[in-house]
């Protein structure tokens, strides 16, 4: 079964997030608990988690998930930074529970004026502190573009973090159309190849969660900028460079049915997005 969402709003709690992904014919979603660009978060009390999980239930959402936010750097050398990163990360996790979601993504971290091998361990080391055995839900971190020194530009980088995580069970990966073919993957013409690799080096069992994004760069440009599926270059958020057509076949590819399938698409202004159109192409309607 597709389960095909979006990015929604937790303005109005999980109810209103839940609402809003309604009117997008999703049937599931992806929130932030809080702003994506800071660690301000409302207590879970206002939240309207228990309506929320009604309404889904009623209208059939499920298999949802969180987004932490981008100012968690777990490969940071700044202590503060850190500390504030490993501690923000736990409660995120308690957050995703108690809405009731599974997945947790996660941006593996930058390792700025530090090596790649300095912020490979340092995740670890902050993932392993982080990281607790039992219902939890799954930490997913999620494929790079590969700009700056982000970590998780390739397979093998997200490897090397499994590799060093006691509870990699707990672990999953995100695989975002947008940042794979921003680091050089052929999604386009060679996707099973690409699955290939990621089953050699991950295993696919490891693949929880889709981002869904055109791309307004070509293959290997190291940009992340999502584009609207397909759009051509009069668009008003410019060209696609992976186009409609390998977007819905990795859609509808086995690996991805059951799995929760998130657009981050641009938003045309800040009323106007096209969530509704792409879910419904992308469901074949
Ligand atoms: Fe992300
Ligand atoms: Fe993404
Ligand atoms: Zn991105």
């Amino acid at each position: 079964m597709l389960k095909i969402g979006s990015h929604v709003s937790i303005s109005g709690g999980l109810l209103g997030a839940a609402k809003e992904a309604h009117t997008y014919g999703a049937n599931t979603f992806m929130v932030y608990t809080g702003a994506p660009q800071n660690t301000k978060r409302r207590p879970m009390e206002q939240l309207k988690v228990k309506e929320g999980q009604q309404f889904m239930k009623t209208h059939e959402l499920s298999d949802i998930v969180v987004h932490a936010p981008y100012i968690i750097n777990l490969a940071s050398h700044k202590e503060d930074t850190y500390r504030l990163a490993k501690e923000f990360l736990a409660l995120e996790l308690e957050r995703t529970s108690l809405i009731g979601s599974s997945y947790l993504v996660l941006h593996p971290g930058s390792f700025t004026d530090q090596t790649y091998d300095y912020g490979i361990n340092r995740i670890a080391l902050a993932l392993n502190e982080v990281l607790t055995d039992g219902p939890t839900p799954l930490v997913c971190l999620e494929t790079m573009a590969g700009k700056g020194s982000e970590i998780g530009r390739s397979f093998k980088e997200l490897k090397d973090i499994l590799d060093r995580v006691e509870l990699s069970h707990k672990l999953g990966i995100c695989f975002d159309t947008c940042h794979t073919h921003d680091s050089g993957y052929d999604i386009i013409h060679h996707f099973d190849e690409v699955l290939q690799e990621f089953d050699t080096l991950i295993g696919l069992d490891k693949l929880k969660v889709f981002h869904i994004n055109g791309s307004l760069n070509t293959r290997g440009a190291k940009k992340d900028r999502h584009a609207n599926l397909g759009a051509n270059e009069n668009h008003p958020k410019g060209q696609d460079f992976i186009g409609k057509e390998a977007l819905y076949q990795i859609v509808h590819h086995p690996v991805a049915d059951n799995k929760p399938i998130i657009l981050e698409t641009p938003w045309l202004d800040a009323k106007t997005n096209f969530y509704k159109e792409e879910i419904a192409f992308l469901r074949g309607e």
